[in-house]
């Protein structure tokens, strides 16, 4: 199970938003669509109580399923967490760590977050690792700085092996939910330097193919500028994931751009 960057990767986030009913309408509205996605990974993140009935309708397609949180221990006394085996049971490929949301309301660190990668690697989870700057410290200056050490922090004690398994979703937090997007330019500066970050620490090879997301208010009419960016692989999708069309839309930008850049 390793990861590779050759078609985009494109997964919707949605966050606590959707009942049984309406992420079971959404998703079947998806699936109606797949096949003119086959050129990209597309994954969908409902919250918990949807998953199972989630994973019912996407069968037989080529939609992976993946979830929002990770508590690290396989099972216990942790009242209201879901542990790796759980999202594993429940037809999870993936799982998002550490998004900025967790992170400002649910106090999560580098440290948790390195705990949860772990935690999903060794139930074959693909993490998506989740991390970005602050509009504060854009304006001063450190946003490579900030993103090395969540790096360094998140990724402690990894192997390439094990890295090669791990999607990086750049999200810097000015621009989630908040209509506000990154330019390709800015995008790519921190997606070129967490590329080249993972050759440092990990090699060539293991860099090259790893799959880095941009995500903070992606939509239809700026994934094509966006994914024609060397560096950027795919869109972490929040607001914009909600509804099939805007979601397909966002699909058919990014394969239209993969193409062109290949
Ligand atoms: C997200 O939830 O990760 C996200 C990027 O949200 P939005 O697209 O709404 O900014």
């Amino acid at each position: 199970m390793i990861a590779n960057n050759q078609n985009p990767f494109i997964a919707g986030n949605w966050k606590m938003f959707k009942t049984i009913p309406e992420a079971v309408e959404l998703v079947k509205a998806l699936k109606e669509k797949s096949p003119e996605f086959n050129d990209a990974e597309l994954v969908v993140i409902p919250p918990f109580t949807a998953l199972s009935e989630v994973k019912k309708v996407i069968e037989g397609s080529t939609i992976k399923l993946g979830a929002q949180n990770l508590f690290w221990e396989e099972q216990g006394a942790f009242t209201g967490e879901v542990s790796a085996p759980m999202l594993k049971d429940a037809g999870c490929q993936y799982v998002t760590i550490g998004h900025s949301e967790r992170r400002q309301y649910f106090d999560e660190t580098d440290e948790t977050v390195n705990k949860k990668i772990r935690a999903a690697l060794a139930y074959e989870l693909y993490p998506i690792m989740c991390l970005g700057e602050s509009l504060e410290e854009r304006e001063k200056g450190k946003t490579i700085d900030k993103v090395e050490s969540q790096i360094n922090s998140g990724l402690e004690g990894l192997g390439s092996e094990e890295i090669s398994k791990i999607i990086i979703a750049y999200e810097p937090i000015w621009a989630i939910g908040t209509g506000l997007t990154a330019t390709p330019a800015q995008a790519e500066e921190v997606h070129s330097f967490i590329r080249e970050k993972l050759v440092e620490k990990y090699g060539k090879k293991t860099a090259s193919c790893a799959i880095i997301l941009y995500g903070g208010s992606a939509k239809p009419d700026n994934t094509y500028s966006l994914l024609k960016e060397n560096n950027i692989n795919g869109a972490l999708v929040g607001g914009a994931s909600l509804k099939a069309d805007s979601f397909v839309q966002i699909a058919k930008e990014a394969i239209k751009a993969y193409k062109e850049k290949k």
